[in-house]
């Protein structure tokens, strides 16, 4: 595609917004880009923008900016359903996300991992499998490098391993990777999507371009991915944890196993004592990673070795410390019910755990069966603290705590020996934090200025 020339408009100046900018301007194009934000909360990015000739629009979005624009570029932060958008869209206004303006250039082959939850765990190990059997690796999409980032110096050779969000990929028209992967399908998001059924459709189109020459890789446990499978035109694979498989990864007694066709023997991969990460999801996560591994030709000897040396990325049910025998965990990013459900599968009994933040319209009961079963206390925080209380309070005791730190101290001090004190708050962090790494970075702080 051409942009010499050609009016594009970037809306929403997140980390993709600003790097769709500038690669739009490098190919030539007249950009604009246009925030609701204040000007003043994007003091960061305006200078390197307005430097390259980018025209700037804060403080909402002008009406006419939106009119006469060749193409749109929507972040995943913006809903397609902003009344701006919407009439753009009914101009006639081709409306793209920053996933599909990258994959127009992009050399090489693309691997793509959605789902609610396990993305960035399972990307992290993709790219890692790939990297260390000396493939030609880049790794980005919804985490660290924007996928326009990744287009230059990108050739046929390359790999590129991309996780990608349902906003993503409701902004998508051609993108088609080789391998892609839904890892499972749990609400989320609610609030933005509208509904499950949405929310769904929306991961599903992770497979729409996809071909019988591609590989689409599914949750063999997780009902709602099923629907994925009767879209696809991709040969499909299966992971399981729990059994064996027609095609694809499974546990199975004390090892990994993989059919590469339906029929076949399974081969051993490796042994699952040899998987370096805490909790069944976790095994879930390598299993998916092995599929798209193996189905990118890596060997089992070089798979094998890369996952037995990969560590748990930040802010994922992170080990901190161990402080007068009691271990603290930061899986911070269990940004929803169901990673909060795994985060409490992992540990069989002592857990003190904090839950709280921002809501997003969760059904926090759903806790209830794990919070009897295996918590010694449970601590709130944040503005979701009435609202937990209010659906579940009346069947556990809660401690409202407020804030972390207050948590932290109040679970440090009546921790037992062989107790574990679990940040897994089931919400959003923006309440009281920047980001859910900044709620991680606090809580490890915190951890750390505890006495040994
Ligand atoms: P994502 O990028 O999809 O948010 P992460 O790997 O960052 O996924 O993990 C997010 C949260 O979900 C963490 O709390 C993590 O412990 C939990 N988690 C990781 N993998 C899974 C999985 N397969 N199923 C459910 N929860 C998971």
């Amino acid at each position: 595609m051409d942009f010499k020339g050609k009016r594009v408009l970037v809306v929403g100046l997140g980390k993709s917004g600003v790097s769709a900018a500038l690669y739009l301007r490098k190919l030539g194009a007249r950009v604009t880009v246009s925030d609701s934000r204040p000007g003043e909360a994007l003091a960061k990015e305006i200078p390197a923008l307005l430097d390259a000739g980018v025209m700037v629009e804060s403080g909402g979005h002008g009406v006419l900016t939106f009119r006469r624009q060749d193409l749109i570029v929507l972040s995943p932060g913006v809903p397609l359903s902003t009344p701006e958008v919407q009439q753009s869209q009914r101009f006639g206004v081709p409306i793209i996300g920053e996933v599909e303006l990258a994959s127009l250039a992009l050399q090489g082959k693309i691997i793509a991992i959605t789902g609610s939850n396990g993305k960035t765990t399972t990307t992290s190990l993709v790219g890692h499998i790939l990297l260390h059997a000396n493939y030609e690796t880049k790794i980005g999409g919804n985490i660290g490098l924007p996928v326009v980032e990744m287009v230059e110096g990108s050739t046929e050779k390359t790999w590129s391993v991309l996780e990608v969000s349902s906003f993503q990929l409701e902004t998508i028209e051609t993108f088609r990777p080789h391998i892609a992967a839904v890892l499972n399908i749990t609400p989320d998001h609610l609030d933005r999507h509208g509904s499950f059924e949405n929310y769904a459709a929306a991961k599903a189109r992770i497979t729409e371009n996809q071909t019988p020459e591609d590989f689409l890789v599914l949750n063999a446990e997780d009902k709602p991915t099923q629907m994925v499978a009767a879209k696809t035109k991709a040969q499909i694979f299966w992971f399981s944890g729990v059994r064996r498989v027609k095609q694809g990864a499974f546990a199975h007694n004390d090892g990994i196993y993989f059919i590469t066709k339906e029929g076949g023997t399974p081969e051993p991969i490796m042994p699952l004592a040899e998987i370096p990460l805490r909790g069944a999801h976790n095994v879930e996560n390598v299993l998916a990673a092995i599929a798209m591994a193996k189905l990118a030709g890596i060997a089992t000897d070089e798979i094998r070795e890369a996952v037995a040396s990969f560590t748990a990325v930040d802010h994922r049910l992170q080990f901190v410390a161990k402080k007068r025998g009691v271990e603290y965990y930061n899986d911070s990013k269990a940004t929803n019910v169901d990673a909060t459900i795994k985060a409490l599968e992992s540990f069989p009994s002592g857990i003190r755990i904090i839950l709280g933040g921002k809501d997003k319209a969760s059904d926090y009961t759903q806790l209830l069966p794990l919070l009897k079963e295996r918590t010694v206390a449970v601590y709130t925080i944040g503005m979701a603290a009435d609202i937990i209380a209010k659906q579940i309070g009346d069947q556990v005791k809660l401690t409202p705590a407020g804030t972390l730190s207050e948590a932290v101290r109040l679970a440090s001090e009546s921790a037992q020996p062989g107790e574990t004190v679990l940040l897994a708050p089931a919400c959003a962090s923006f309440d009281q934090f920047t980001s859910y790494e900044h709620r991680g970075r606090v809580f490890v702080e915190l951890v750390q200025n505890l006495p040994e």
